[in-house]
């Protein structure tokens, strides 16, 4: 817990809209995942996740509602309701499944955010094949290495990109098709490749889905790389319960929200949660093609109305660089919720949604292995600015001891767990079975994290396991350094690592970039460690602090304390295929 940040109180009387979830006591006491599949349809039994999207929608009452708000990197609009995209993935999947591609083959997405990247994923869920994305930004080396893992048999991508394929191609023998997505660029396609629109265009709107179960794959989804080697899980269609039921009572959909997720769907946010829950739920969604840009982003929420704002800590702190005049100078009146996740919200960062939009940010905790969210602050319940809030009311997400017995004394720090057999719990890591198999000890699956949990329930991030210092006999969370470091006013971001000591085992080491407009001086490293130790007290604060021009970063945002500290031993950087690079 990050002192002199109290709890935000909720006055749910005073909500907008009546949220799906008053009382999480209660839902906690008589929930049942087979009410939430009840309000799902699984006609003769099938279950398969472009249903619940889309044909479900499409042969009801949402058959013209808008599914997708597109905005292109220049600004254009296209709408699609979800009738047309019933169609679009229909013909998809005729096309796909004339060139071969049958079920459980693997088909990799490398596009940039376009309807067509949508249409597809929906089009390869309905034949019954397994979608893995890769982020578009990906040099031709990592798409490789995830490709040739999971032996892919097809690649979805633009031309824009098709020339990282290319470099590759010959080292990839399981790769039969190319499809390129030519038509909006306005390209020609070679001649081994194929064109969408060639294949697509012409196929027949009308499609029986495969007749796909629970337990059957659904997509894959290579982790961020933040500690290590991405690892590939795997999810089956039964997770769409999870995508469903966490969309409902987390994000709190309503009939009428727009709703925009930031994330790309390279990564497990922006299909979980950019596709499954919000589709799932029948909203209306954002999608913008355009990358971070605080004015864009500004501009795109008062342009489309956004009402439910899901987004990551490192796009925060990249708008609280931006200031507050820039979001006070738009009409983001639409907005009554904002969330956040992808790495530990600073307390700071809760605090700033209140100057900026008049709503704090809520942060929950959720990894690709979960496949969706697992704990949250919820918008019914009080926010304590730093905790990544209360588990979700399926779920038994708990802190346990080194012997796997649970900690019930409140505040002490333990491996973050949750109970197997939640609907959206990975089946797998593609082609490393021991490695899934070792995740899970005495009845839990170990998440890798490490938390602790107060007298009321809600659970604060400590630490990535590896990440977590240990100086002179204490174990310091870097997380809490940071955002006591990131309060100062000249900090943008910090990144804290252990630093291996002959006397104390391990010092903390901070590195910080700046706000535009401070000088890296000696007056204000000598503020910094002021403030540190004011804040932190002498065991805790950093013995270094070092100001560096930019934070090793995985593509996806987080912080890579792994790099920092490789970097500053001198050691071996390790897996480099998701840095950011600048
Ligand atoms: P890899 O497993 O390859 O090292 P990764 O763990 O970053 O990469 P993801 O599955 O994208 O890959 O991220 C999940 C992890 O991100 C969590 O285990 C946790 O460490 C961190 N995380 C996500 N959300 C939060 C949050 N709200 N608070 C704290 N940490 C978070
Ligand atoms: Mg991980």
């Amino acid at each position: 817990m990050i002192e002199g940040y109290p709890e935000i109180g909720k006055d749910v009387s005073a909500l907008r809209v009546t949220p799906n979830l008053v009382d999480w006591a209660g839902q906690r006491q008589t929930w049942s995942w087979d009410d939430a599949w009840a309000e799902l349809d699984m006609p003769g039994g099938l279950i398969n996740k472009a249903y619940e999207c889309v044909d479900r929608h499409a042969n009801g009452a949402r058959a013209n509602k808008d599914a997708i708000i597109w905005q292109s990197a220049d600004g254009n609009i296209e709408r699609y309701t979800y009738a047309q995209l019933k169609t679009q993935s229909n013909k998809v999947a005729n096309a796909f499944r004339a060139m071969g591609v049958k079920k459980g083959d693997r088909v990799f997405f490398l596009s940039d955010r376009i309807p067509e990247l949508y249409f597809a994923i929906f089009g390869c869920l309905k034949l019954g094949a397994i979608v893995a994305p890769l982020f578009s930004a990906f040099g031709p080396e990592p798409i490789r290495e995830r490709v040739a893992r999971a032996e892919g048999s097809v690649i979805v991508t633009t031309p824009k990109l098709l020339s990282k394929v290319n470099e590759i191609r010959a080292q990839l023998p399981s790769v039969q098709r190319v499809v390129v997505i030519a038509h909006r660029e306005g390209k020609d396609v070679a001649s081994e490749d194929v064109a969408y629109s060639s294949i697509v265009d012409p196929a027949s709107e009308a499609f029986e889905i495969e007749q796909t179960r629970a337990e059957d794959w659904s997509i894959m989804h290579f982790t961020s790389g933040t500690t290590g080697l991405p690892k590939g899980a795997a999810h089956v269609h039964n997770a769409i319960v999870s995508h469903y039921a966490t969309g409902k009572y987390v994000l709190d959909f309503h009939e009428d929200d727009i709703y925009w997720c930031t994330a790309d769907p390279g990564w497990v946010t922006g299909t979980s949660y950019g596709i499954f829950a919000p589709f799932s739920n029948g909203v209306t969604s954002v999608i913008d093609e355009g990358g971070f840009g605080a004015r864009r982003w500004y501009e795109t929420i008062q342009r489309h109305k956004v009402t439910i704002w899901y987004t990551a800590p490192t796009a925060i702190r990249l708008l609280m660089k931006a200031g507050v005049e820039l979001p006070r100078s738009h009409d983001l009146t639409s907005l009554r919720y904002v969330m956040s996740v992808g790495e530990p919200l600073n307390p700071e960062g809760v605090v700033w949604g209140q100057e900026a939009f008049d709503l704090p940010i809520h942060d929950n905790w959720w990894q690709t292995e979960t496949g969706a969210i697992m704990c949250a602050n919820y918008i019914s319940m009080p926010i304590r600015p730093g905790s990544m809030g209360r588990p979700f009311p399926g779920v038994t997400v708990t802190v346990i001891n080194e012997d796997g017995t649970e900690i019930t004394e409140p505040m002490v720090e333990g491996q973050l767990v949750v109970k197997p057999g939640w609907p959206s719990m990975f089946r797998t890591y593609w082609n490393d079975q021991e490695r899934y198999d070792s995740r899970f000890k005495n009845g839990w699956y170990y998440t890798g994290d490490k938390a602790k949990k107060d007298e009321d329930g809600y659970i604060w991030f400590v630490g990535r396991d590896d990440d977590v210092i240990n100086t002179a006999g204490h174990l310091v969370s870097p997380f809490e350094v940071e955002s006591v470091l990131i309060e100062h006013e000249a900090v943008a971001e910090a990144g804290v690592i252990g630093k291996p000591d002959e006397v104390a085992m391990e010092v903390v080491k901070a590195f910080v970039t700046l706000n535009d407009g401070f000088e890296r001086t000696d007056a204000l490293l000598r503020d910094l460690n002021r403030h540190a130790r004011a804040r932190l007290g002498p065991a805790v604060a950093p013995r270094e602090i070092e100001i560096i021009d930019i934070l090793p970063k995985t593509r996806s945002g987080k912080i890579m304390r792994r790099l920092l500290k490789a970097r500053e031993l001198g050691l071996p950087e390790g897996d480099t295929s998701t840095l950011e690079e600048d």
